[in-house]
């Protein structure tokens, strides 16, 4: 059952093929034999997700339910979670349980999808590999010895390893995407404002982002129909109606125009990677559409004003975690201050303390309009670099990341060097835009994505673009071959234990 998309899961279970109780055992199972090896998740909630199941089969046997009854799902320990804690990856978290859901999790609440747990993550969603999860790195189920990206590297993992058809996720300046690059699967960050950020933990309130991920863009069509949707708990959620997602799947590409930016194709971009992503444009061509090449004069500068702009929000929203109101306490504190001071230093982690740092900095009375007040400035002139293409071309394409999955440690040491992995990733958010990353290849045996950007709002046509691609190609498809080896050795299990896989 674990190799059926959502889509498949979900017209399984309205053709009675299985319930949604079997479904929940089997995937619970999986995460009980193997997540020990992946980490992906930092919370299992089995009691809870049988129970939801159960609720979704009484449904399902009425007929006429949503699309999402009864589907097991994940959701990024970002998002809060009644009665069910939610860390954020982080120390302060870690015993923090939310007296209410984020509007992301009503919907899918009241979707009827069954929710199997909390997916690891970045500690409050800072970084590209994982490894500043206070609960330890995520594996990449593709090679071990490899980061699955970040900050949503959980979702992505349990996706990659089938140990849940699809996870929520959010994308502040690449988290979405370069995950889902890297493991092989399929993530779409929402044009900003379209999808509620209320209950979503804040790292940088003017780029975060909730977004889908699963294994194709059917599946993540599907997923953002339940996800987005105004909600006047979010001042920046933007009151449009959300279209059908799955309406214009299949529409044709004639007639189609690819940009395809210069600037994403210079030095750093590994050869290998260069060329799944010159192949995937040749495919599009087969599909009908013409490739343009175009110029975002702006682009080697987002990730220097991502840099002021992030970390200086950051710096903002992380103030509220001070020891009193919830979150990590020191013991014994001998003042107020000693409260803030050793509360926050034994709550936050290294790369979470250098963000404030710098955010703090950036934004003091002496260095604002040097460092602030200009990184705003960059930040227009990149979103008008995008406007102008807009004019050109109907879609963007290039490499959603410049190389396949790195090893644990290789960047720990130069942040730098972590903070390029997001370079073709970031301007989207500083924009505004919506994109998607979709596999595209395999270099030196991991996955590669290419990217897709879209115009404001035109996730219907992203998908669309993304789904005929998937129809023509296989990328998609493939599982990392050491899933392939364990899954045998766990049906072996499911049949031990009576059920069928
Ligand atoms: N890697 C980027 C960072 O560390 C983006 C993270 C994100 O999108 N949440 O800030």
């Amino acid at each position: 059952m674990h190799n059926k998309t959502l889509t498949e899961l979900s017209k399984g279970l309205r053709s009675g093929e299985f319930s949604s109780v079997e479904l929940t055992h089997h995937f619970l199972n999986r995460i009980d034999q193997l997540d020990g090896v992946y980490n992906s998740f930092i919370t299992v909630t089995a009691e809870q997700a049988l129970a939801q199941a159960a609720a979704a089969d009484q449904q399902l046997a009425k007929g006429n339910t949503p699309v999402l009854c009864g589907v097991p799902m994940a959701h990024k320990d970002i998002f809060c979670t009644e009665g069910v804690r939610t860390s954020c990856g982080s120390r302060m978290l870690d015993t923090f349980v939310p007296p209410y859901n984020a509007t992301v999790v009503e919907n899918f609440a009241a979707a009827g999808a069954v929710v199997l747990g909390k997916t690891n993550m970045d500690e409050f969603a800072m970084g590209s590999s994982n490894e500043t999860s206070y609960y330890g790195p995520v594996k990449n189920p593709w090679q071990t010895q490899c980061v699955p990206g970040g900050s949503s590297g959980g979702s992505a993992a349990a996706i990659a390893a089938r140990l849940t058809p699809a996870a929520t996720a959010t994308d502040t300046g690449g988290s979405i995407r370069q995950p889902a690059a890297l493991c092989g699967i399929t993530g779409l960050k929402p044009t900003y404002g379209r999808v509620s950020r209320w209950g979503m933990i804040a790292f940088a309130s003017s780029l975060d982002q909730g977004g889908p991920m699963a294994r194709n863009a059917e599946d993540v069509a599907v997923l953002l129909n339940t996800m987005a949707s105004f909600d006047d708990k979010d001042s920046t959620c933007l009151e449009r109606p959300v279209p059908d997602y799955t309406a214009t799947l299949n529409a044709k590409l004639d007639g189609l125009t690819i940009g395809v930016p210069e600037q994403y194709f210079g030095d750093g971009l590994n050869p290998a990677v260069e060329q799944a992503v010159q192949d995937a444009l040749r495919e599009y061509e087969n599909l009908g559409a013409t490739i343009k090449d175009i110029s975002l004069p702006h682009s080697n500068l987002s990730v220097p004003a991502y840099y002021v702009i992030a970390p200086a929000e950051a710096s903002a929203n992380l103030s509220r975690f001070d020891g009193v109101r919830y979150g990590h306490r020191c013991d014994n504190p001998q003042d107020l201050e000693d409260l803030y001071k050793r509360s926050r230093a034994e709550g936050f982690g290294d790369e979470v303390k250098r963000r404030i740092l710098v955010g703090a900095y950036c934004l003091s009375a002496g260095y604002y309009d040097a460092y602030y007040k200009k990184a705003l400035q960059v930040r227009r002139l990149i979103q008008q670099d995008f406007v102008a293409a807009f004019k050109q071309v109907d879609i963007i394409m290039g490499p959603t990341c410049p190389n396949p999955a790195f090893e644990f440690g290789s960047k720990g040491s130069d942040p730098v060097a972590m903070y390029l992995e997001d370079i073709y990733t970031i301007a989207t958010n500083l924009a505004g835009l919506p994109g998607m990353s979709i596999p595209c290849g395999l270099v030196d045996d991991k996955p590669v994505g290419l990217q897709l950007i879209g115009n404001y709002f035109d996730e219907a046509r992203m998908l669309n673009i993304a789904h005929r691609f998937q129809q023509q190609t296989d990328w998609h498809q493939l599982a990392p071959p050491s899933i392939t080896n364990v899954s045998l050795q766990d049906e072996s299990i499911a049949h031990a234990n009576g059920e069928s896989a």
